[in-house]
């Protein structure tokens, strides 16, 4: 099983509310408890030591009769809600706010009385030497008189108040804590909406996208880093699927535009063989199959120099060279085919000579492909005009002429690889469809551009540009 983040993440929240929830019930009870005993025992104590000093101070000077001083007493135990004593050094009460002792009064004597069992606190919680049924907290000040000690004040409060008071505390620390707890849910949900969910899209996208699916779309909406993750894998989905298209294409015209020839090769060297075509006819129909073979050679040739050229960072044999002068070369090639279509090339070239800085073979390859192209493509008896001009520091080379012309819904497809238009595969069966794109392929390396301007009917001129010689040698 794959351990997803989801309930990761929700176990460690749990884990965290389970030892919050430990932290809080271990410590923070005996924390309260300590703080709530010692700050009701030093208010008890402040007091005991104000009675002591007043009251008790005046009982034993005489200064103020015992019922005063009992009176007064009561009324501050029931305002404090308190047990207020008042203890002999020999440890007999003499006076109690929760019952009443008279003066002389013996019988509550309290036998292991020892005013010094706090030690060094200033209370001391218990049953207070086995005078209370409860538990209690009790604070001792000492009454003295010409340095002496006289007696003590003892005030007592039941330890259940001070229980209840820090219940009440824990109960209000419990329901933050739940709501503390409840509320670190929103972390939780925003956890999964915007890590956990897209995250999921995401991981699915990948999966999809190595099970060879490149046109699953991962939906991430969001304008955060998911998203930009998201939009970045569709795009490198989306390209790879380009490629995997163009691939597919480009194997299925490889292998119909090897089929065509092979088929009728084969077909015409059966009939031969077979005696369909008479031995008289042979030389014709031979011609047809070099012509066919010619086709093969030349698509072969095709396919090997776009295999070369395509390799990234195509080796350039760069070189100052005259541009004129590989016109003029070109054109002397075609002369022959020229002349069989009457037609005449026609060359306007800027000065004697005009240099740039290219590959020559490359760039006279382009040129001898665009003639072809322009030979081709051309009625009987019409011109065709290679022309060369400088402008803003480039060089323009420029191929025109006056024949068929291309549709305007071709013109974005005609330097794609194999494409032919309609037309040029009904009248050229030659053409391979390689010619434009290696021309391409071949400017792009150079960082060059190529523009056509065709009309049906009229004709078709192709300019590329060119880097002039003296750029690079200043
Ligand atoms: P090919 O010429 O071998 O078919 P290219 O790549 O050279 O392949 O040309 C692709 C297509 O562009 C041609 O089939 C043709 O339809 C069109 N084309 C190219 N040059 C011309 C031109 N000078 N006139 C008309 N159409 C052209």
């Amino acid at each position: 099983m794959r351990h997803t983040l989801y309930p990761k993440f929700l176990l460690a929240y749990f884990i965290f509310g389970v030892f919050s929830f430990l932290a809080v019930t271990l410590f923070v009870p005996r924390i309260t408890r300590d703080y709530l005993i010692s700050k009701t025992a030093q208010s008890l104590y402040s007091e005991a030591s104000l009675i002591s000093r007043t009251y008790a101070e005046g009982l034993y000077s005489s200064k103020a009769s015992f019922e005063t001083v009992s009176l007064q007493l009561d009324a501050l135990s029931v305002y404090m809600d308190a047990d207020i004593r008042i203890i002999s050094n020999g440890g007999y009460i003499i006076l109690d706010t929760a019952q009443d002792i008279g003066p002389n009064d013996t019988s509550s004597f309290i036998p292991n009385f020892d005013p010094s069992t706090s030690g060094a606190s200033y209370y001391l919680t218990g049953d207070f030497f086995g005078t209370f049924d409860e538990e209690v907290l009790s604070v001792i000040s000492p009454i003295t008189s010409d340095y002496l000690t006289k007696g003590y004040v003892t005030i007592h409060v039941s330890m259940d108040d001070i229980e209840k008071d820090c219940n009440a505390l824990l109960n209000i620390t419990y329901i933050s804590l739940v709501i503390i707890f409840l509320l670190s849910l929103i972390i939780l949900i925003f956890f999964a909406r915007l890590i956990y969910l897209p995250l999921k899209k995401i991981t699915k996208g990948a999966e999809q996208y190595a099970d060879g699916n490149f046109h699953y779309e991962v939906n991430v909406e969001s304008r955060d880093e998911m998203g930009y993750l998201a939009a970045s894998l569709n795009y490198m989905a989306g390209k790879i699927a380009d490629s995997e298209d163009e691939q597919k294409k480009f194997i299925a015209n490889v292998s119909h535009d090897f089929r065509s020839p092979l088929t009728s090769i084969k077909g015409y060297l059966e009939a031969m063989l077979d005696g369909t075509i008479p031995p008289e006819m042979h030389e014709k129909y031979l011609g047809i199959v070099l012509n066919e073979t010619d086709r093969l050679t030349k698509l072969t040739n095709g396919l090997l120099s776009l295999n070369n050229l395509n390799t990234r960072g195509m080796h350039l044999d760069l070189s100052d060279f005259d541009i004129n002068d590989s016109i003029r070369k070109v054109a002397e090639t075609f002369e022959g085919t020229c002349k069989k279509k009457s037609i005449a090339i026609e060359l306007v070239l800027m000065g004697d000579e005009l240099m740039v800085h290219a590959d020559k073979g490359r760039i006279e390859q382009i040129l001898y492909n665009l003639t072809d192209n322009a030979i081709k493509f051309s009625h009987h008896d019409s011109v065709i005009k290679i022309e060369t001009a400088e402008k803003k520091n480039k060089i323009y080379v420029s191929v025109k002429d006056s024949g068929i012309g291309i549709p305007p819904e071709d013109i974005g497809m005609i330097f794609n690889r194999f494409y032919k238009s309609d037309a040029s595969r009904g009248k050229d069966k030659k053409g391979t469809g390689l010619g434009l794109s290696i021309v391409k392929e071949i400017l792009t390396a150079h960082e060059e551009n190529i523009n056509v301007i065709s009309t049906p009917g009229e004709g078709s001129e192709f300019i590329f540009s060119l880097q002039p010689a003296d750029v690079d040698e200043i």
